[in-house]
């Protein structure tokens, strides 16, 4: 049941006629809870609030499904100026960014000319860029561009899904990058991918443990109360310095929890997305937790 809805949910969030009139709808289904804002402004709002009480933040400005070069350097332009606005206002954070968003599925070189033109005053800031990682058929090619763009810029990191046989593998040549390290949001086949939880935590600790015995900065990214309790123990046991590492979780997602990882003296940085392209956002996290569409329904019918 749990993995027909999954698959459900994730089926909704390829549809890309829903995807588009999505954006024409403004926020709908109770999608607020779960994205700071249709703006920049808005989301900076729950930004400055976060940064009080001691949380950076990674800003999100959504987008899915970008097959012409225009809507790609539209992107782009947004998330310059993301960028500028960080710096303008001080925030405390940095920026996540999808390559499909910045033309991978158009043209690699445009892709990493995007790049380039982001990363270059992201660096001017000393702001730094996540790069995600999204579906299978684009990890390799996520990975070529992140080896290449670390070459000459040194602010740029990307995403390690520990649903992937591989990524243990791939960690030994990213050791000087800084890395997020997530279980993986996408459906994907047993050919590349566990399929069973325990075979991800599993994988999740093996490649959490490689990260903090290495140099570079790691983000733990997981809601998972298990695998967050033996991170920490972990860190005790083999006196790892804090300044190493962070956890991070996605915005509106077990707050309390997030705040009290950051009172207890841990980095912590919260994921917001932002912007009027939520809808596959949205589907796929209601695909990782079908509860939420309980918290979804309630506010959208009982208030
Ligand atoms: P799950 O396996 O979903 O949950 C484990 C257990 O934790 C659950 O059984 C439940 O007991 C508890 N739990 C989880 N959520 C809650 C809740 N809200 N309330 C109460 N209990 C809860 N994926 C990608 O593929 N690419 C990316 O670039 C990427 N970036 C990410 C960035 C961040 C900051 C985060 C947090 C996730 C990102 N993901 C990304 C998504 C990730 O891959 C997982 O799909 C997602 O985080 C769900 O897995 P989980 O580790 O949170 O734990």
């Amino acid at each position: 049941m749990v993995n027909l809805t999954r698959d459900f949910f994730i089926a909704l969030s390829n549809n890309q006629f829903l995807n588009d009139n999505a954006k024409r709808w403004g926020f709908r289904l109770g999608a607020e809870k779960f994205v700071a804002g249709t703006d920049l402004p808005q989301a900076a709002e729950k930004v400055k609030e976060l940064n009080e009480r001691g949380i950076s933040v990674t800003l999100d400005n959504l987008g899915e499904f970008v097959n012409d070069r225009a809507e790609a350097e539209a992107a782009k332009n947004q998330i310059l100026q993301v960028i500028e606005y960080i710096h303008k206002e001080r925030l405390n954070g940095h920026v996540s960014v999808k390559l499909t968003q910045v033309g991978l599925d158009i043209d690699k070189e445009f892709c990493m000319e995007n790049m380039r033109e982001i990363l270059t005053k992201a660096s001017e800031y000393d702001i730094f860029v996540n790069i995600d990682m999204e579906k299978y058929i684009h990890y390799q090619p996520t990975l070529d561009i992140v080896k290449e763009l670390h070459k000459d810029y040194e602010n740029v990191g990307t995403v390690m899904q520990t649903y992937l046989y591989r990524t243990l593998d791939d960690l030994k040549d990213l050791e000087d990058v800084r890395l997020r390290i997530v279980k993986g949001a996408y459906k994907e086949s047993e050919e590349v991918a566990f399929q069973e939880k325990e075979d991800i935590d599993s994988n999740f600790m093996e490649a959490v443990k490689i990260r903090l015995q290495g140099n570079a900065f790691t983000s733990i990214a997981t809601h998972d109360h298990n695998l967050i309790e033996k991170v920490k123990k972990y860190v005790e046991e083999h006196q790892i310095d804090k300044r190493k590492f962070e956890f991070q979780m996605l915005y509106g997602f077990r707050v309390e929890m997030q705040y009290a990882l950051a009172e207890e003296g841990y980095n912590f940085c919260t994921y917001i997305p932002f912007g009027d392209d939520w809808y596959g956002y949205f589907m796929r996290r209601l695909a990782e937790r079908p509860q939420n569409i309980n918290l979804v329904l309630k506010d959208t019918f009982y208030t």
